[in-house]
């Protein structure tokens, strides 16, 4: 937050709309951060309107958010049904057949200061890697393939400190526990639905007005109302920018069933004929669904498809949703800030909705408004960074479908072949050449991210660092055996994930 140079608090009166993830979320986070500044907090949602329903797997940066508001992972994970995420399995993805993991976590060690992959990349031109491939040289793919989860170490120096971890849960009971952190802190919630948004003169939000009739002003409006953008398109007409000629999915439809045995430390993300299929064990159910592009397949094949492979009978009826991958050309218009679904869509292959919610609503902290009179420099700032995480989520993205060998299907023929963003075209070519990551400063996946999909999807650079051939083979192969070794003791050594949730005195399958 700002300083305000008044040293009065600034009495910013709050609405949120919408009462989906996103917007208990924001409620939760204000809340907690901008106690005793004098900012209330209102927000509004409709029970008849509902939300979105489906959003299971996240990425590690969920627990920051869940520790700075202050939430017990063990209270938090059973209030959610939630299980531990190593990483997501990517069946199909290259070629039919292939099977990579993306792991929160680095593949391998430098090896005569020189990055792993460089050396990897030259053993396997050289056919010297180990027929379990990456996997072997990773703990947490190791642990996961054993169903085995520890909490990594704080203590930089101890191998259990290589990787990170998510959480794999129910988005609906999180905004429940969420909603009842924030009304103990404060948040005014009212239920009804919005009628209609009224503006001021000067384009800004002056109210919205309720079907009871009641008028609701507020200084600041965060619009979580989902991907109708009741307030951000709905009044202030933002416009959206369209991603689809790059992630051609445009509709999903889900599906829970029953776990088959305990449930696996990790999702699964399997491509198919004209889309992929995910897989996410919770506690009590795994969540499934088809992500599929409609100009290749319908939406009944698409639905039978899905029900076909599940590994047990459906729980409830399918639901249909459809979408439009973007996001909308400003997030914060006027005194309006667009949080969620409402703000834009990339479909859910890497688990990143909940975190750019995330991402939105520290943002929006770090930039709120200092008083009742906005600044429009705070707006363009916000729309600077958003726009930067937006477009860097979706060039990853994007990768896995352009970065497939797959020929076998109309759909995968126009992904494999299709213009891809130049931002994602110059990082590929650096890589492919060379064997550079491009770096960021910050920004949502790093460096081990792109290599675990690179060389999963069989991206090798034509080209490494020179240094790595000054290193011999010998030396190297025993470092990878060495490494190979590590990961397999460490991960043997690391409880059954359904040992943890037990202790955390939840109910899992044997
Ligand atoms: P919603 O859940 O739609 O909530 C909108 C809210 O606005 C509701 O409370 C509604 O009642 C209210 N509202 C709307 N109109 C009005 C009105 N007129 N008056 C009053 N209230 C109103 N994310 C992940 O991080 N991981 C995943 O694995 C994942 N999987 C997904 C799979 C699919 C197929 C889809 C479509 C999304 C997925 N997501 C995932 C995204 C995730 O579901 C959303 O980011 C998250 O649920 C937040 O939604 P939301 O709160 O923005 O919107």
């Amino acid at each position: 937050m700002k300083i305000n140079n008044t040293n009065t608090p600034p009495k910013v009166r709050v609405l949120i709309v919408g009462g989906g993830t996103s917007g208990w979320m924001a409620a939760s986070a204000l809340s907690a951060k901008l106690a005793g500044t004098g900012v209330s907090i209102r927000l509004v949602e409709s029970a008849e309107i509902g939300t979105v329903g489906v959003g299971e797997a996240t990425v590690p940066h969920i627990r920051h958010f869940n520790a700075s508001l202050g939430l017990d992972e063990a209270d938090f994970m059973s209030r959610t049904e939630a299980t531990f995420k190593l990483g997501i399995e990517f069946r199909d993805w290259g070629r039919k057949g292939d099977a990579y993991v993306h792991p929160f976590a680095a593949f391998g060690r430098d090896i005569g200061g020189v990055p792993f992959h460089h050396h990897w990349t030259r053993a396997h031109r050289a056919g010297r890697t180990p027929a379990g491939g990456l996997d072997d040289v990773s703990l947490p793919i190791q642990a996961l393939r054993m169903g085995r989860f520890g909490h990594p170490s704080p203590d930089p120096s101890n191998f259990f400190s290589t990787f990170s971890y998510a959480y794999q849960f129910d988005a609906g009971l999180y905004a429940a526990y969420l909603r009842s952190y924030a009304e103990a802190r404060g948040v005014v919630r009212t239920e009804g639905k919005v009628r209609e948004v009224a503006l001021r003169d000067d384009g800004h939000v002056d109210a919205v007005v309720m079907e009871s009739g009641e008028r609701i002003e507020a200084d600041l409006f965060v619009d979580c109302s989902g991907f109708r953008g009741l307030i951000i398109e709905g009044a202030l007409k933002t416009g959206y920018e369209d991603w689809t000629r790059w992630l051609p999915c445009d509709r999903a439809v889900a599906v829970p069933c029953a776990n088959d045995g305990p449930p696996s430390p990790y999702t699964r993300a399997t491509s198919r004929e004209s889309g992929w299929m995910w897989r996410i064990p919770l506690q009590h159910r795994a969540g499934n669904g088809h992500v599929y592009c409609s100009g290749f397949i319908d939406d009944d094949a698409a639905e039978a498809a899905l029900l076909a492979q599940l590994e047990n009978p459906a729980q409830a009826a399918p639901r249909r949703l459809r979408f439009t991958t973007g996001k909308r050309k400003r997030q914060w218009v006027g005194n309006c800030v667009s949080i969620g679904l409402a703000a834009g869509f990339l479909e859910p292959l890497e688990s990143t909705s909940i975190h750019l919610i995330q991402l939105g609503i520290g943002r929006l902290l770090d930039l709120f408004p200092t008083s009742p009179v906005m600044d429009p420099l705070d707006a363009a700032e916000f729309n600077r960074l958003m726009a930067l995480e937006y477009e860097r989520v979706r060039d990853f993205i994007v990768l896995h479908y352009v970065a497939t060998q797959r020929d076998d299907t109309p759909f995968w023929n126009h992904c494999r072949t299709m213009a891809i963003p130049d931002s994602l075209a110059t990082k590929m070519e650096l890589f492919k050449q060379r064997g550079v990551v491009t770096l960021y400063r910050d920004g949502m996946f790093l460096e081990p991210s792109w290599l675990a999909v690179y060389l999963g999807q069989n991206i090798l650079p034509d080209q490494v660092d020179p240094r790595a051939a000054l290193v011999a083979d010998a030396d190297v192969d025993r470092v990878i055996a060495a490494e190979i070794e590590s990961c397999r003791r460490a991960a043997s050594s690391m409880p059954l994930q359904s040992e943890i949730l037990s202790r955390y005195r939840m109910q899992v399958p044997a």
